[in-house]
């Protein structure tokens, strides 16, 4: 094992000070044993009832949930034409021309596609729910009244900005606090990008993740419903700029993420660390001096440089599964592992 290559991998950005990570962890500890309380039931019959009314209509009934998804997604024949032609895209303009869309990083992101399915449709709205009672609880003294006077396509046309600002702001915070990027390096750790990468998130970064675009949501009084619809409808344009496509949408990459700019995120060229933080505008990277402005570069590998990564190399038998579970657990691995790296 090459010590120096994981010291890179391990941590390759600036580091956030320790009590950072420290206040991180506790927060979601606490918001873990919150969760255990035998008030839980209570706050989400309480929290649901102050939700708008289409939100708990849709969001209670799982019943109707599951059988929703498996109509949108599953029996749609849209996802398949979404799916077929990105394929066929990528057998004709691919950045990794050794890459076949039905690669083995492909079939291992497919299983994440599924219970990444399943958790958005299922766990996620009653987590929703859940917190947006402890805001109502706890909270609400937060509460800026300051778009109520807007009207309601100005207030989406915000909603959306902080919506994006807030996801890239996150998006910064989970490669600098250790402990979120422990979970997020599941999501670098992919060396054949494809239309699913986008889903290789573990759970817990991903709820890590929501809280902190949804307690702004529920301070601005922005429509959590709309919100949530529109992270849904986002879903296949991250999912697009996640496969193996060489191109970079023309005049749309000064200010979209594209194919070619997220893949300089994940690029293991050391020059590309830390730049493109951006999910749909590009403009916060601009802003905040972490735009890699070079629209022509397509690296070819990506990927982490770390050995202790479970990385799927077969679909034969029930490795896809093995794998899944190895990768859901690596993060608590590495965290209850004396530390391996010398200070520095
Ligand atoms: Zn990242
Ligand atoms: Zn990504």
């Amino acid at each position: 094992m090459d010590n120096k290559n994981i010291v890179a991998a391990d941590f390759r950005g600036r580091r956030w000070p320790a009590w950072i990570s420290a206040a991180a962890a506790a927060a979601l500890l606490s918001a873990i044993l919150l969760a255990q309380g035998p008030a839980l039931a209570g706050w989400f019959r309480e929290a649901y009832a102050g939700l708008p009314l289409p939100l708990r209509d849709w969001l209670w009934d799982v019943r109707r949930i599951v059988p929703w998804v498996v109509q949108t997604t599953y029996l749609n024949p849209w996802t398949y034409a979404v799916v077929f032609g990105v394929f066929l895209l990528e057998s004709l303009i691919p950045i990794n021309r050794q890459q076949k869309p039905w690669s083995v990083g492909m079939v291992q992101d497919l299983l994440w596609a599924h219970t990444d399915a399943f958790f958005r449709s299922v766990w996620l709205p009653l987590y929703l729910v859940w917190l947006h009672g402890v805001y109502d609880r706890h909270l609400s003294f937060l509460t800026v009244h300051l778009f109520e006077g807007f009207s309601p396509a100005v207030r989406a046309v915000i909603a959306f900005l902080i919506f994006d600002a807030l996801n890239y702001a996150h998006h910064v915070v989970r490669h600098r606090v250790e402990f979120l990027w422990r979970f997020h390096m599941i999501h670098h750790s992919q060396r054949e990008m494809n239309l699913f990468t986008d889903t290789r998130v573990h759970i817990v970064e991903y709820l890590a993740a929501k809280t902190v675009i949804f307690i702004p949501m529920f301070m601005l009084q922005v429509n959590v419903a709309e919100v949530f619809w529109l992270s849904l409808a986002m879903h296949w344009y991250t999912g697009v700029y996640h496969a193996n496509l060489k191109t970079n949408y023309g005049l749309l990459k000064y200010f979209m993420v594209t194919p070619q700019s997220h893949r300089i995120h994940h690029s293991v060229e050391p020059r590309h660390y830390e730049k493109n933080f951006g999910v749909f505008l590009t403009v916060w990277d601009r802003m905040f001096g972490t735009l890699y402005a070079k629209y022509d570069e397509y690296p070819e590998e990506t990927g982490l440089d770390d050995d202790r990564l479970p990385i799927e190399e077969s679909i034969a038998g029930i490795s896809v599964f093995r794998t899944y579970i190895r990768q859901l657990i690596f993060p608590f691995r590495l965290l209850l592992a004396p530390k391996s790296r010398s200070a520095s």
